[in-house]
């Protein structure tokens, strides 16, 4: 593929200074963030406001687009799944989740991922690379252009969660890039309380986001209630332990809103980290740093060659009361789109032939 800027990581300002740098007035470059932002537009021939020669100028020295969508996948759920590549062949993944009052796209923030926790596939991959704030972008724009239509507006409006594949904290600068090209008013107009973004524990960056002024929600991925069992889960914990990290949160709990929370996502293994004394474990960590969070247990999901199971209903059920009995705000999450490989700790880049799976070969994004 060609080389030259990527303009769908711009902002409206960066994009008005690239345009002067071609001799052309600042109303192009406003121009062109909407074709990108708004439009959802992905090459320069569809932007026919711009004269042809600005057209022709533009495509030898940047590039509107720069993911290729390889293949989607449909649950029977209603969930979709998107394997793209990056211009230089990596993998990237996302997942758009329609719910009743808005709907939700998880969006990668590196393709692989270098932390190695055992309950998910995507740890299998290792880190590719960290992807741009226009890759960013690009995710959000081709999963809303599938879904509703090039440029149609979401009737329920948007969630975004940086859940999918990578540590988000690990590529930190440019996820903050990216919220801020899809905040902008005249773009996706995305803000970023509309943003959860989930890490796997990065401290330093836990305490960096917390002095960010328009910031997203914050997720930690718990998965453990002691050092010893979550060094076994997620290795991260030998270089910030959970006194560390809850301390951290804290800190960051000084920061939030009225009525924001931070939210803690703890995967539940059968046989692993789901007994009561866990949940016991659990409530009293949360309990003596006067955290005031909300837990999501989120049962395992299962992918060959992972060792774990999921953990029962009746498991969950009662690690919910446990915790709830000890004041701890509980939710259970519902997996989606299991079937197509697009549930959390699933995204592995697979393109084998997940049951129940629909594939749609083209794709207009
Ligand atoms: S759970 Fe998240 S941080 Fe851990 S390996 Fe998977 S993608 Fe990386």
């Amino acid at each position: 593929m060609k080389q030259g800027a990527e303009l769908a990581g711009l902002t409206q300002q960066d994009l008005v200074s690239f345009v002067e740098t071609l001799g052309e007035p600042a109303y192009r470059g406003r121009q062109i963030f909407a074709a990108l932002q708004h439009r959802r537009l992905r090459s320069f021939d569809e932007m026919t406001d711009l004269p042809k020669e600005l057209r022709a100028r533009l495509s030898e020295v940047a590039r509107p687009a720069t993911l290729t969508v390889e293949s989607r996948y449909l649950s029977a759920d209603g969930t979709r799944r998107y394997l793209m590549k990056t211009h230089d062949g990596f993998p990237v993944e996302t997942v758009f989740i329609p719910e009743e009052r808005r709907d939700t796209i998880c969006f990668s923030s590196q393709s692989g991922c270098p932390l190695q926790c055992t309950f998910c596939l995507t740890a299998q991959l290792g880190l590719l690379r960290s992807l741009t704030p226009g890759e960013i972008v690009e995710q959000i724009v081709i999963a809303l252009n599938d879904a509703y239509g090039v440029g149609v507006q979401p009737p329920r409006g948007t969630n975004l969660v940086g859940m999918g594949a990578g540590e988000p904290f690990l590529n930190f600068d440019s996820l903050l890039h990216a919220l801020r090209v899809m905040a902008d008013s005249h773009g996706l107009h995305i803000v970023p309380n509309r943003v959860t973004i989930s890490t796997a524990g990065i401290v330093p960056r836990i305490l960096e986001l917390a002095n960010v002024s328009d910031r997203p929600h914050l997720a930690i991925s718990l998965a453990a209630p002691t050092d010893e069992l979550r060094n076994q889960l997620m290795p991260i914990n030998k270089r910030w332990p959970l006194e560390d990290l809850l301390n951290a949160c804290k800190e960051f709990e000084k920061t939030l809103k009225p009525n924001e929370r931070v939210t803690f996502e703890y995967v539940m293994l059968e046989g692993i980290n789901d007994g009561e004394e866990h949940a016991r474990q659990l409530a009293n960590l949360l309990n003596r740093h006067g955290l005031k969070a909300k837990m999501n247990l989120i049962p395992h999901n299962p992918a060959d060659p992972l060792p774990y199971r999921p953990s029962t209903d009746e498991t969950v059920d009662r690690f919910k009361d446990i915790l709830e009995s000890k004041g701890i705000h509980v939710y259970v999450r519902r997996p989606r789109g299991r079937d197509i490989f697009a549930a959390c700790g699933q995204l592995a880049a697979r393109q084998g032939t997940p049951m129940n799976r629909v594939e749609i070969t083209s794709i207009g994004a």
